[in-house]
């Protein structure tokens, strides 16, 4: 299965690499065939190259649409080496065997991030290069075929432990690279048209993503797992910048993605922070500064908080940093971070420190995936909302404006929340979170629950439900659930309403003074 090289076709637009590759392969004794710009950077170095116009006989035209897209090229590339039939034609119109192809296609995906206009971006699309690619890949029996500088190195320690011939099962891992390269491209392009002409929904789109990193690990360290990326380019996790600590796990992509998806929703406003545990907030609060909203966040439930993620709304300041690194953090995640909290955060060695330059918009369309055995499940993401002037009020007595504003904060973080979701929360904190329980009544007693843990902790007097509003991310199916948090001390409540007993529960919402608003919209989240 050991193939020799004799004959290299390079075509690259990432030239990073190359020369050194060029070289070594010269020195193997294999002949170089080039493209345009790609043969100059080589004779420019003194090696010796053959143009591609010069193997098919034509010029490269059309601003380079049409380069190597010809049956000299591609019969070099496709010729089974073993087939009597093949060799007969290869013969007939003088082709001479690619044994060997190296292409990186167009910026596109580049191009597309830059912002360029739609002709650049159109000129962008590589059309050559992707079918010598599939070609190349097709035939690997015989042809090796690279697509990315980091496997240059790799290619040349095959030549040099197999006197200049590669192994069959390197040829098969670099045509699954290749094939999953060639996928992701036509994915970029076709994700950039739907954008251009404003596709309203996720249908009959391709859906692939690009590598980012290999993970050490998945889920748990059985598990092997990488992260891909999307191409949407949304500031998160998938964007950012780290600026010190250990490589970020599969579980702290997760729930660092939970906790900054969260925060974003508070983007404009007052100081916000999400502190993060499995996916699930286990304190959210905003306040007049940074570090009073972290602090209040971290007084939710500081058994939790413990080895939590946290994210900010706001660039992280050197006051608030010096309150995270009070207790053992995995990651900090926030739009910026000013020198001196990298300072504070310097001396904290394990701590993973994340900025972005921006939050998403949480408002914006994208796409969202699960997994199901034999497919997988694309819907819109969540990027429902639901405004003050939205809200029906149900009850006799309508909520406060002081109600008005922890329910509305309630209801947005109640959205980032694990179903059955109930979130307690007052002036502006979650004093309570109810998280991922299969009966909507558990939820509310476990966050009344810890509620009262906390206080205890905290030695206060009342639990912190007391004289707190409740949201609900769907509708109580039974009074039960009300019942329990008025029980709490909660004097207000939203949720979508839509349930049977709606009737029952408005009632037992008005027997105890309570007020009850619906939005009409729910925020399951499984
Ligand atoms: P160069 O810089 O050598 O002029 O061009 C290299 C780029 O051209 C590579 O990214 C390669 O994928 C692309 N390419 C090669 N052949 C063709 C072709 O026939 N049509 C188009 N559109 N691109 C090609």
């Amino acid at each position: 299965n050991l193939v020799p090289i004799g004959r290299a076709l390079i075509s690259v637009s990432d030239k990073s690499g190359l020369l050194e590759l060029a070289r070594a392969l010269d020195a193997q004794g294999v002949e170089l065939i080039s493209t345009g710009g790609t043969s100059i950077m080589l004779r420019a170095a003194g090696l010796k190259v053959r143009d591609v116009a010069d193997v098919t006989g034509f010029p490269e035209m059309m601003d380079g649409r049409v380069k190597t897209l010809h049956p000299m090229v591609h019969g070099g590339l496709l010729a089974l080496r073993d087939d009597d039939e093949h060799l007969v034609a290869m013969a007939a119109h003088g082709i001479e065997p690619i044994d060997l192809l190296v292409v990186n296609l167009y910026p596109f995906e580049e191009t597309v991030a830059k912002g360029a206009d739609h002709a650049t971006c159109i000129e962008n699309i590589d059309i050559g290069g992707p079918a010598m690619i599939r070609a190349a890949a097709k035939n690997h029996k015989f042809v090796t075929v690279v697509t990315d500088p980091a496997d240059y190195g790799p290619l040349l320690d095959q030549m040099r432990a197999h006197d200049g011939a590669t192994t069959l099962a390197f040829r098969q891992k670099l045509a699954l690279t290749a094939y999953a390269r060639t996928a992701a491209y036509d994915t970029a392009v076709s994700t950039w048209l739907a954008g251009e002409i404003k596709e309203p929904t996720p249908r009959y789109r391709s859906f692939a993503g690009k590598l980012a990193q290999p993970l050490r690990y998945g889920e748990n360290p059985h598990q092997a797992a990488a992260f891909y990326l999307d191409g949407s380019r949304r500031p998160g996790v998938a964007t950012a910048r780290q600026w010190q600590g250990k490589e970020l796990s599969y579980n702290n992509i997760n729930d660092t993605d939970a906790a900054f998806e969260l925060v974003a929703e508070f983007a404009g406003g007052a100081p916000a922070c999400a502190i993060i545990k499995h996916a699930n907030p286990c304190g959210v609060a905003t306040a007049a500064t940074l570090t009073e909203a972290y602090q209040r966040a971290y007084q939710c439930d500081q058994t939790s908080a413990f080895g939590g993620i946290v994210a900010l709304n706001q660039v992280l300041d050197g006051a608030t940093a010096e309150e995270i690194v009070k207790i053992f953090t995995e990651v900090v995640i926030a739009p910026d971070a000013t020198e001196e909290a990298k300072a504070v955060f310097a001396g904290k060695k394990n701590l993973r420190l994340l900025t972005t330059g921006a939050l998403p918009d949480a408002k914006a369309g994208g796409l969202a995936f699960k997994q199901v055995a034999g497919g997988f499940l694309v819907q819109d993401r969540d990027a429902g909302h639901v405004a003050p002037s939205d809200l029906k009020v149900v009850t006799r007595r309508a909520p406060s404006d002081a109600e008005m504003r922890d329910l509305m904060f309630a209801w947005t973080v109640a959205k980032h929340v694990k179903s059955n979701a109930i979130i307690y929360v007052r002036d502006g904190a979650t004093v309570g979170v109810g998280a991922g329980q299969m009966s909507r009544v558990d939820s509310t007693r476990i966050a009344a629950r810890k509620a009262q843990d906390m206080a205890e902790a905290l030695g206060l007097a009342g639990p912190l439900t007391k004289g707190s509003v409740v949201a609900s991310d769907a509708f109580f199916p039974f009074a039960d659930g009300l019942i329990t948090a008025a029980e709490a001390g909660a004097t207000a409540i939203i949720q979508p309403g839509g349930s049977m007993r709606d009737d029952e529960v408005i009632a037992a919402a008005d027997e105890r003074g309570l007020a009850m608003v619906f939005t009409g919209m729910r925020h399951f989240r499984h």
